[in-house]
């Protein structure tokens, strides 16, 4: 009962300190940096929009807070208009305007029906007040998909890839857009030329962000900061449990999740990205998007056969199959072909991700039902994700004012499975121990002799060997002392069985008390004949102990009334009779020929008397 309140104790003070690293870190999401940046972006969102008919009036704006480019931009679709073209005779007219941020693929501006690939212009002219003059803008974006150039006044401010007007021509990437420049007059123009050959969405996916102050620079710092901490995390956590299933003492579950988490890494790696790694060339942005495609796919095939594992009794092993075959043709597809086939499953693989999800809730309340180890926690795990989740969605819609939190909430999710997993671990191991402290305790009885309570002759076959190679090691003297007990059949007779039992155990007691050293062992070697070893003791110290021994045995007086038939003389007490033998370093031996020279000596000192000790 008090052992199952501790485990309990346990286990809720681990999920404590789980839920607080979680919590510290969705604070830490929170608070880093400047505050959250889309705070203001998404405020525009619903509310007012900043850019209408592609003029945004800034005048008045608090411009240390950023401000989201937000609306309807004027749009030039197959064009990559430059500022100095306005000044020609023959000045771009507008296709139309289209909404910013989102994807251009699919859209209508005008009569123009978009394709998701083609390159096209956005423009913004922008309003200041001359009380905010000068002063140095900065622009931010982190998706303009899949190439972009942004000029300001055609004052070049900041790009990501290179847009073309063809594929060949286009060199995708998928940085981060930022730059500053020095707006002096109260109205300028703002041209973004976006290029997209090579993904399915193409266009100002998330919004164009200006601010007077470098902000972005720490927000891009930040972003960094916490990849490389998710980054770490993982890499830790996943060759942990790899490292147990590699050496044999965890289960499945934890290789599956050693693989998960190293995908995933992987990914964070990738992903999170743009800060980490650029694409500098076509096929680096191809094979990042089938290494960001691909983790993503086999991470969630792979997680839904881990929660099986992890809970076998609520497992469904046909829907897990069915996850498997249904996402082979997507990362099949994902190896295969170029990203802008690929990235075009999305939507469809989010259905088999959402299919998945609702299996790995199924299983995990199931297991949560049956009360299952590990099922709370990996039900809290799982709703810490879905709410970032839901976050994402709710963000994305611009609904709440909060920021990304998908990657952290996977992050806490992992982590509660890694304390799940190492909670299992723990279990085994304890259960390891404690079946290991039985089989000792099974073991020792069956070393032990139950009559006498010293060690049998079973124990005194194995202390023998472990003692003989040590003397052989080491090069000490190991002596053997053998003694039986006097007449003993005629004390049976005498007095009876039971009476001869209790002097077998007097003598074991005597025995074992008169030895002095903690290595001198004692059994029963047989009916009522003892053995003693005694290691680094030369022939005289035995003989010594043999002596006291014998002097001890007969001291107890216990009476034995017995007139010797065979010319012994007449006995009044129990006594015993001993033969010692000791190594000798120049004669080599086996353990074998010892006992025997022992039994050999007691065999002279019955034939010489009795209650006598002779080597
Ligand atoms: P000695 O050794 O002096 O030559 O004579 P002995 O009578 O002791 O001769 P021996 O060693 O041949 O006899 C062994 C006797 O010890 C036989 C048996 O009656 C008795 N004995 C052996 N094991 C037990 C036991 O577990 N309990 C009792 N009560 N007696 C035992
Ligand atoms: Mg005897
Ligand atoms: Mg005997």
């Amino acid at each position: 009962m008090r052992a199952a309140l501790r485990a309990y104790i346990y286990r809720g003070a681990g999920f404590a300190v789980a839920a607080a690293v979680a919590l510290a870190l969705l604070v830490l999401v929170f608070d880093a940096g400047d505050a959250p940046r889309y705070r203001h972006a998404t405020s525009a969102f619903g509310a007012a929009q900043t850019v209408i008919s592609g003029e945004a009036d800034l005048r008045g704006r608090d411009l240390s807070r950023s401000v989201a480019l937000h609306g309807e931009w004027s749009f030039y679709h197959d064009g990559l208009i430059e500022y100095d073209d306005f000044t020609g005779d023959a000045p771009p007219v507008a296709t139309g305007t289209l909404a910013a941020p989102g994807s251009w693929s699919g859209a209508r501006v005008g009569e123009t029906h978009l394709d998701r690939h083609g390159h096209a212009t956005y423009r913004a002219d922008l309003l200041f007040e001359r009380s905010q003059l000068p002063a140095t803008v900065h622009f931010y974006t982190t998706e303009a998909s899949s190439s972009a150039r942004l000029t300001v006044n055609g004052v070049p401010v900041a790009a990501t890839g290179t847009p073309g007007t063809s594929r060949r021509t286009t060199q995708p990437s998928w940085g981060v857009l930022a730059g500053s420049v020095e707006v002096e007059t109260e109205q300028v123009m703002l041209l973004l030329q976006v290029s997209n050959y090579h993904h399915a969405r193409g266009g100002m996916l998330d919004p164009l962000l200006l601010a007077d102050r470098p902000i972005f620079e720490r927000w891009i710092r930040f972003d960094r900061e916490i990849a490389f901490f998710l980054l770490g995390a993982l890499l830790i956590m996943g060759l942990y449990h790899l490292g147990l299933y590699t050496f044999g003492v965890s289960r499945r579950a934890a290789l599956l999740f050693g693989c998960i988490t190293l995908i995933m890494a992987v990914r964070t790696a990738i992903v999170a990205p743009a800060y980490i790694l650029r694409a500098e060339r076509v096929w680096h942005f191809e094979l990042l998007m089938t290494i960001e495609y691909l983790t993503m796919i086999v991470g969630v095939v792979l997680f839904v056969f881990y929660i099986g594992e992890l809970f076998p009794q609520e497992r469904t092993r046909r829907v897990e199959r069915l996850v498997a075959m249904t996402g082979s043709p997507f990362a099949l597809l994902t190896l295969f072909a170029p990203a802008r086939y690929f990235t075009a499953t999305l939507p469809y693989f989010h259905l088999l991700t959402v299919g998945a999800s609702v299996y790995v809730v199924v299983v995990v309340g199931r297991a949560l039902g049956s009360r299952r180890r590990g099922s709370l926690v990996s039900i809290v795990g799982l709703i810490v994700l879905l709410a970032t989740v839901v976050n994402d969605l709710l963000y994305n819609l611009g609904l709440v004012w909060t920021t990304y939190l998908a990657a952290v909430g996977l992050f806490a999710f992992l982590f509660s499975q890694s304390m799940v997993l190492t909670g299992q671990f723990a279990d085994n191991y304890r259960r390891t121990r404690m079946l290991l402290r039985e089989k000792i305790q099974l073991t020792g009885l069956s070393f032990r002799d139950a009559l006498t309570g010293i060690s049998n002759r079973r124990s005194f076959d194995v202390t023998m060997a472990r003692e003989w190679d040590r003397a052989q090691r080491s090069g000490t003297t190991l002596s053997l002392l053998m003694f039986d007990i006097d007449y003993f059949k005629q004390f049976n007779d005498n007095y009876g069985h039971q009476a001869g039992d209790r002097v077998l155990a007097e003598v074991a007691r005597v025995s074992r008390e008169r030895l002095e050293r903690p290595a001198d062992f004692v059994a029963r070697y047989g009916g009522e004949e003892f053995a003693i070893i005694l290691p680094e003791t030369t022939l005289r110290g035995a003989l010594h102990v043999a002596e006291r021994l014998r002097q001890a045995i007969a001291g107890c007086a216990i009476p034995h009334d017995y007139r010797g038939a065979d010319g012994g003389g007449d006995v009044v007490f129990v006594t015993a009779s001993f033969g010692v033998a000791a190594t000798t370093a120049d004669r080599p031996e086996t353990a074998q020929y010892l006992i025997h020279r022992a039994d050999q000596a007691l065999y002279q000192a019955k034939a010489l008397g009795r209650n006598r000790v002779e080597s």
